[in-house]
């Protein structure tokens, strides 16, 4: 096994780190409002400008080609650099792969380039208000209607992160409920602007509308916005789920940086000598978050190579769910303990530690094990579908 990159990979990442050193924004506020979104789409559009918003994907989408090895290490750069969420993620992370694997050449055509250049905003839209973990027992409809040659929405999607401030939404209607559980739905991309859709903010505990609910109203969508075929939506939605909980949302980079930035909390408060006995305890664990995020690198490289040969992630992406959404609280937490009372300081705070940034990602992090579908349904995915385990 040679875990050393090529010189042209390396080459690669020189010119990725002193674009980003010089362009990554400093101090972005959370996307989570509509002026912090807007900030962040400014970005966002920066980063198309010079070729760097999806940068393995083909030249004709807006990407620059790379492999999947220089996406890996433009991960690596993008969060060393100290890059912001990517407000963009839903669609270029998730949908896209869906689009590339499924959708028709003039799909392909009219939405990739628009979504690289952040331009369309795509929101997700799979959880309702009874159909969470059991995605299959969703009830929005979409009726079929011959005469205009497409399908009429009525129904409702919730938790749809970012919803308010995005343009479309992706996700998965009941086309047929006469059909069996897992059958019968169709997997559809809507425009938010189209007659007949309302979206409501949903205010989280810290004020800000990271969430939206989205109502359908007899919403007509022609066909051209079937991604996959009619009736087969629960295979197409199975792509885009493994995407996200595979290998394309959460790259190492993200939780690598974290940890050198864990080390580097630990030093410092080492040096300032308060709080010694405290800190001088948690040595291991501060050790232990960035084996972790290590460890995640290097399964994500074997994961890589068995993409590279032809080998998908499938049910295996539900344990590097798992993995990564329970070392970043693992890891957040470790720096909440190593700071004490302090870490409760926010941003305002002159006293806070990095402008109260480690109490903001233990706050997100927390969400990990519950978004892209909860641990405890992954563990049920793994056991049934990686290990054989029979159904109880
Ligand atoms: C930060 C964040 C962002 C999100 N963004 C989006 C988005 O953009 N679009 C979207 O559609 N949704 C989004 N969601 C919703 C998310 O997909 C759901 O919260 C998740 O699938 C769980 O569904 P639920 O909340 O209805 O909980 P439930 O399904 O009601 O589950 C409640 C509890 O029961 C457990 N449970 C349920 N069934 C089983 C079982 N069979 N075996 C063992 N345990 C079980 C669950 O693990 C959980 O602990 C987001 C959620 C979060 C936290």
């Amino acid at each position: 096994m040679d875990l050393n990159f090529t010189p042209a990979e390396e080459a690669f990442r020189a010119e990725a780190r002193a674009w980003l050193e010089a362009n990554v924004p400093v101090g972005l506020p959370s996307g989570d409002t509509a002026e912090g979104f807007a900030l962040h789409v400014e970005w966002e559009k920066k980063l198309f400008a010079a070729g760097w918003s999806v940068v393995s994907w083909p030249e004709e989408y807006g990407g620059r080609g790379a492999s999947l090895w220089e996406w890996l290490i433009f991960e690596e750069e993008y969060y060393r650099a100290g890059g912001p969420q990517r407000v963009t993620q839903n669609g270029i992370f998730l949908l896209a792969p869906t689009i590339f694997e499924f959708g028709t050449p003039e799909q392909k055509e009219r939405f990739l380039p628009a979504m690289a250049a952040a331009d369309d905003l795509w929101c997700q839209g799979w959880s309702e208000p009874d159909a969470g973990s059991d995605l299959a027992g969703i009830k929005s409809r979409a009726a079929r209607d011959d005469e205009r040659g497409g399908w009429v929405i009525n129904g409702q999607k919730t938790w749809t992160t970012r919803g308010a401030f995005c343009n479309w939404v992706f996700g998965l209607f009941r086309t047929d409920p006469e059909a069996a559980r897992h059958s019968g739905m169709t997997y559809l991309m809507v425009p938010l602007d189209a007659p007949g859709v309302t979206v409501r903010g949903v205010e989280r505990l810290d004020g800000d509308e990271g969430f939206a609910e989205v109502f359908f109203d007899d919403v007509f969508v022609s066909d051209d916005l079937v991604l996959g075929g009619v009736n087969e939506g629960w295979g197409v939605a199975m792509a885009t789920t493994s995407s996200e909980r595979g290998l394309t949302l959460r790259s190492p980079g993200r939780f690598c940086a974290a940890a050198d930035r864990l080390v580097d909390l630990w030093k410092r408060q080492n040096a300032a000598g308060e709080h010694a006995e405290r800190v001088a305890a948690m040595r291991d664990d501060v050790a232990q978050s960035w084996m972790e995020a290590e460890a995640y690198r290097l399964a994500t490289l074997a994961d890589v190579t068995g993409l590279v040969n032809g080998v998908s992630q499938g049910a295996r992406s539900s344990l590097t769910k798992i993995f990564w959404s329970e070392l970043d609280v693992n890891l957040n937490e470790t720096a909440l303990r190593l700071l004490g009372p302090t870490a409760e300081l926010i941003e305002t705070s002159p006293d806070a530690v990095d402008g109260g940034a480690w109490m903001k990602g233990f706050e997100f992090a927390l969400s990990g094990p519950i978004y892209a579908g909860t641990n405890e349904i992954q563990r049920n995915v793994v056991a049934e579908r990686v290990l054989g385990l029979p159904r109880k």
